[in-house]
This record gives C-alpha cells, sequence and structure tokens, in this order.
C-alpha cells in the first residue's frame, strides 16, 4: 500500500512573458504587454490589436490580433473582453506563440515562473519510489534538469547522475524543455540494483503472495462456474 507516495509540483505563473522585438524609437527590444487591447470599428470591419510597451523607452506599439474582420465573425463575449481590456484575455495574446509566429517576433520567459512544491522535502533516501506530478500554470518552456534542481533541491551533477542512475525517470529528456504537465518518479538508492538483482527474493514475494490470493479467489470462481461440468461429464461416463 505504500506505493502511493506522490509530490504535487506547480510552475506557476509570476509574470507575463517578454516581447521581443526591435523598438523603432530606440535601441531595446524588450516589450511588455500594457494590458490595453485597441479595437477600431470602420462600419461593419473591425481591427484588434494588442498594445505593448517597449521596457526601455515605453513607446507603445500595437501586434494585429484582428484586421478587417467582420464583426459578425466575432464571439459578442470575445468582443466586449477586447473593448473591455480583460486581462485574461490580454494574457492569453501575450503567450499566444501563434501571434508570435505570425507577427515575427519571439517571447522571453524568463522570469515569468516560479516552481511551488506542495511537499516541502522527501527522503531521497526513502525506498518507496515517489510520483511527481509537475503542472504547468503556462506555457513557459523550462528545462526538465531546471525543474528537478530547483524541485528537489539538488545539483544539476546530482540530478544528471540520478537519471543516469535510473534513480529519476523521466518521460523527455533532462535537457529538453517541457511546457505543459508531466509526470515523473524519483526512486530510492538501490532501488534499481534491488530491481535488476533482488527481485525474485525482496519484498515483491509480499506481492505474489497477494497476487496469488487473488488468483485463488479467481480459480474460486471458475471452479464454481464450471462446477456443472464435470458432473454433466460423470453423467456421460
Ligand atoms: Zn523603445
Amino acid at each position: 500500500m505504500n506505493t502511493d507516495r506522490k509530490a504535487h509540483w506547480a510552475v506557476r505563473q509570476s509574470a507575463l512573458p517578454a516581447v521581443v522585438r526591435p523598438c523603432p524609437d530606440c535601441p531595446g527590444t524588450r516589450h511588455r504587454a500594457s494590458g490595453r487591447i485597441r479595437v477600431n470599428a470602420s462600419g461593419k470591419l473591425l481591427d484588434v490589436w494588442l498594445l505593448l510597451s517597449c521596457a526601455a523607452c515605453d513607446r507603445t506599439s500595437k501586434v494585429p490580433v484582428h484586421e478587417r474582420v467582420h464583426v459578425s465573425s466575432l464571439e459578442p463575449a470575445r468582443l466586449v473582453a477586447y473593448e473591455n481590456n480583460d486581462f485574461a484575455v490580454v494574457r492569453e495574446l501575450t503567450m499566444s506563440a501563434s501571434l508570435a509566429t505570425k507577427n515575427g517576433y519571439r517571447l522571453d520567459w524568463s522570469g515569468t515562473w516560479a516552481l511551488e512544491t506542495r511537499t516541502p522535502l522527501y527522503a531521497l533516501d526513502d525506498p518507496t519510489p515517489l510520483t511527481v506530478v509537475v503542472g504547468f500554470e503556462l506555457p513557459a518552456p523550462v528545462r526538465v534538469e531546471r525543474l528537478l534542481m530547483l524541485g528537489l533541491g539538488l545539483s544539476r551533477g546530482a540530478v544528471r547522475r540520478m537519471v543516469g542512475d535510473g534513480r529519476i525517470r523521466l518521460p523527455l529528456a533532462p535537457d529538453a524543455k517541457a511546457h505543459r504537465d508531466f509526470e515523473l518518479t524519483v526512486h530510492g538508492p538501490g532501488s534499481v540494483d534491488a530491481a535488476k538483482h533482488a527481485k525474485p527474493l525482496g519484498a515483491p514475494t509480499e506481492v505474489r503472495t497477494d497476487a496469488r490470493s487473488d488468483a485463488r479467489t479467481d480459480l474460486g470462481h471458475a471452479e464454481s462456474h464450471d462446477a456443472p461440468r464435470p458432473w454433466s461429464r460423470s453423467a456421460t461416463a
């Protein structure tokens, strides 16, 4: 029953990403969301822009979100959100990878997140495997290795050793960048050796006992289901 050690880590948003593109007025390239969206109507056609501010000179610049779209093609609630500078929509547009691609700029995610670990300290030498569920509040690309260093309080070298030894098992490479939820497991020291060499002799024996008793129960059912058969057979004989 001790197979359920589980921890939850959350990549929490602490800021919006910066938009990186040249400023026409100064040598700066970093822009932050101003928190505003501009809607311009010309008859039934609308233009919608996300407004940015240059981090260096504060110049306002515009990112086109919709250009000359018919008013009926936008959800009314969406239009209201644009008109009210709805923060959720500002956030969504500022983080949008497709808007960045469409408009030829890059997003800088540094300083946008912090790791929150709800389980304070784990005994890393506990032989029971620990499952860590990593949840992302924002799609910030975070190097897996860095998450492990922060979450486990270990050096890069220690993390690499544990990954190399199979004590930390990951669904992606340690130097890959994750940006959505995933799970990893941390195994106690010796657990890898135990798994390799001692499986038939160690703790799994208990598990097998359980399995056997289950099997017995199943057999019991099978026997009672099959019970009429021997009778019919004996009847034939
Ligand atoms: Zn500027």
